[in-house]
């Protein structure tokens, strides 16, 4: 079903022209005669321009918050019926849908493509002749039909050399995807140019007591903007401040909690960490945990030494214990930032702050704003009246007010949007935190947040990733399986190692570091004496890694809980030698099998039958050893006796036959039919290679 473009710019109050203009700027495509539009991009249109004409200023910023909401659900009503009307007219409407330009080449617009396309689709995108595109292909060296597809990569250098530039249409991420917390694939950018600059995201680690909140408060107060602005400071997990004119967003949860439980959900937010350690108290048991997460996260440390207004304050005993543990300050020598700070009396930390800017410059933090928002949830709960809300930061791209999306297996229509001030807004850019509403059921920290076309597309998506959750949790994997299966693509076996004993800990980091293997490294993400704390259990989760315990146990059943919950396998042991032999056992699974190939035969081919695109049927005599049905091929040529290896290509036996009847195998001095699958360039004098392929699996030493 269509919409007349007339109909729909006289809804919007606009001139059809600058409709059409609006049309394009959105980034849908348009015929320039084009009278009609698809019933679901005109909704879309609707939606975007009815949205943006309206202030910024919401009563929201000094009204109830349940007062508002209901007045958004009553412009959301409204706007049903003019959609639900707008559908009858264009019920009535018979005329053909042009939608795409089909045959008009614009080289000043990016033509969008999928990530595949066949050359066909191609030619009808871009408007090219197709025999112009074959021919392209071929001088890139591709043999392509007009049925054939061509990935993005080929797409794009092929539309360089045509002066035509492409883009990637963006696929809803799979279910896998949005489920393994891992945004890396959803955020990459095709083309640099559209990236810049964002905001750093910080969190603050340290010590219990050593001052985080008070930090967090301290860099709070700063913020000129907000106290100007008369904003009610709301605790959404997260908040910005300015700082000579660029933002800087800080995760407010104080602690690794919030840290530990979003990485262990595979996500990545934060940029930098800060690293609050008390002058008077020097390095304790969570610095070096601290230190740790931060490390295994390959996040970038500042140190703040703070409580610098006590009198015991002593810098410089912190700088040589944090030295002991790999940090080295800049005036001992090394590279990590540290600042004196009094959270308490708020000095330092402007220094702070520059010191954040200065890191955020060097890591070069860029997305690309003007594209649909992905974000990850920081925290999410159920309000009286707004039902379930989260606080969201936006990983790159821009979230809008009335936009579809889909977080973690739950979905909804965001319906209302506020800032860390309380105040309402419409939009969220890169690295902004934002208070959502408007979702059906509350999500997970850690969960992915993807903006989609319409709710529909929205809830089917979620009701497919509820069900492999489901799934997930009834054949739970178990937890050294996932230890391996993460170990099998890092090939890193990450352990947290817990002892009764600084003696006996000792002796087991020196017979781990013996343990030695090519393939597979072992890493000690954190050591340490004592029992095995939620705290270990969370970097194990996060990690993916397995925690030893030797002659120690849980803290708590609580911790032993949290275990079961985070499926941690912690492996407890009394005797070292044990200890070692398991570490072992579990790398020799770890280790890839060894791949034997043999030479079972050679055929010289007679005869080609039939030369097809990535078949021929080839008749050869076999002079040594034998041919086996399924057996892999290598096409020799030329052999001489110093090139005894110039193989030209390879394949497939996918069937072998005596005479007529299809055979197993067939021995020397026999002559055979091959139906060969692969490179079609078997040619009569050429030698095939049968090679079987078996695995042996490897232990270690
Ligand atoms: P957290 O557990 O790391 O979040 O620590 P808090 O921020 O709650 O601070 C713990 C205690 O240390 C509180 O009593 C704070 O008032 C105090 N504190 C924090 N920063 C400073 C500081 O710079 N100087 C002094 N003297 N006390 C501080």
């Amino acid at each position: 079903m269509s919409t007349k473009i007339a109909d729909l710019a006289e809804k919007l109050d606009l001139s059809t022209k600058q409709l059409k203009e609006k049309i394009l700027e959105l980034g849908f495509e348009l015929a320039p005669k084009a009278r009609t539009v698809d019933d679901d991009v005109a909704e879309l249109i609707f939606e975007e321009l009815s949205d943006s004409d309206s202030s910024d200023e919401s009563p929201a910023d000094k009204g109830d918050i349940a007062e508002i909401y209901d007045e958004i659900i009553a412009e959301e009503r409204e706007r049903e019926i003019v959609k639900s009307q707008r559908k009858k007219t264009a019920g009535r409407d018979t005329k053909k849908k042009v939608t795409h330009v089909d045959t008009v080449v614009d080289t000043s617009k990016a033509v969008a493509i999928p990530a595949a396309i066949t050359v066909k689709e191609f030619a009808e995108k871009t408007g090219l002749n197709a025999a112009k595109i074959i021919g392209e292909l071929m001088k890139n060296g591709i043999l392509a039909n007009i049925n054939q597809q061509i990935d993005f990569d080929t797409a794009q250098v092929l539309a360089e050399d045509l002066g035509i530039k492409v883009k990637r249409i963006r696929e809803i991420a799979g279910a896998e995807e949005l489920m393994s917390g891992d945004i890396s694939n959803l955020v990459k950018e095709d083309d640099a140019l559209l990236l810049e600059e964002r905001p750093p995201v910080v969190v603050v680690m340290g010590h219990v007591d050593h001052g985080k909140t008070q930090l967090l408060d301290a860099i709070r107060e700063t913020d000129v903007v907000a106290k100007e602005s008369g904003g009610i400071t709301q605790h959404i997990g997260a908040y910005q401040v300015e700082k000579k004119g660029k933002l800087i967003t800080f995760l407010d949860t104080p602690g690794h909690e919030a840290f530990t439980s979003m990485r262990a959900r595979g996500a990545k937010v934060t940029d930098i960490a800060i690293l609050v350690v008390a002058a008077d108290e020097g390095v304790k048991p969570q610095t070096i945990e601290a230190i740790n997460h931060a490390k295994d996260a390959g996040v970038p440390i500042i140190v703040a030494i703070n409580k610098m207004d006590k009198p015991e304050a002593n810098p410089e005993k912190v700088k040589g214990e944090l030295a002991e543990h790999d940090l080295q300050a800049e005036d001992w020598g090394g590279n990590t930032v540290m600042v004196n700070v009094s959270a308490l009396k708020g000095d330092g930390i402007d220094a702070l702050l520059d010191m954040i800017l200065l890191t955020a410059e060097m890591e070069e933090l860029k997305s690309n704003p003007n594209r649909e928002a992905i974000g990850t949830v920081i925290e999410a709960h159920l309000d009286q009246n707004l039902g379930p809300v989260a606080t969201v930061l936006v990983n790159t791209g821009t979230l809008k007010v009335m936009n579809s999306v889909i977080i973690g297996n739950t979905y909804g229509r965001i319906k209302l949007m506020h800032d860390h001030n309380g105040k309402s807004v419409k939009t969220a850019g890169p690295s902004t935190p934002v208070l959502i509403a408007g979702l059906n059921v509350t999500p997970k920290s850690g969960d992915i947040l993807q903006v989609v076309k319409s709710e529909k597309i929205a809830r089917e998506r979620a009701e497919e990733i509820g069900l492999i959750n489901k799934k997930e949790t009834m054949d739970q994997l178990s937890a050294t399986n996932q230890v391996i299966s993460q170990v099998k693509s890092e090939k890193i076996l990450k352990l947290i190692v817990k002892a009764d004993a600084k003696g006996s800990l000792e002796a087991i980091k020196q017979s781990i570091a013996r343990i030695k293997d090519e393939e597979v490294a072992i890493k000690m993400i954190h050591t340490g004496v004592g029992t095995v704390t939620e705290s270990d259990v969370m970097m194990a989760s996060a990690s993916k890694g397995l925690i030893i315990a030797f002659h120690t146990d849980f803290d708590s059943p609580n911790v032993a809980k949290t275990a079961e919950r985070e499926n941690v396998e912690v492996k407890k042991y009394t005797v070292i030698y044990d200890l070692i032999e398991n570490i072992k056992a579990i790398l020799s699974g770890l280790l890839e099998p060894e791949v034997i190939e043999s030479v079972i035969g050679r055929a010289e081919v007679k005869q080609i039958f039939l030369t097809k695109k990535k078949e021929m049927i080839i008749g050869a005599r076999v002079l040594t050893g034998k041919l086996k049905d399924k057996a892999k091929l290598r096409i020799i040529r030329g052999v001489t006796e110093e090139d005894q290896d110039n193989i030209v290509g390879n394949g497939e036996i996918d069937t072998l036959r005596k005479v007529e009847a299809k055979v197993k195998e067939i021995n020397e001095g026999n002559e055979c039919g091959i139906k060969f699958v692969g490179d079609p360039i078997v040619e009569v004098g050429d030698i095939l290679e049968a090679v079987e392929i078996s695995e042996k699996i490897r232990t270690i030493a």
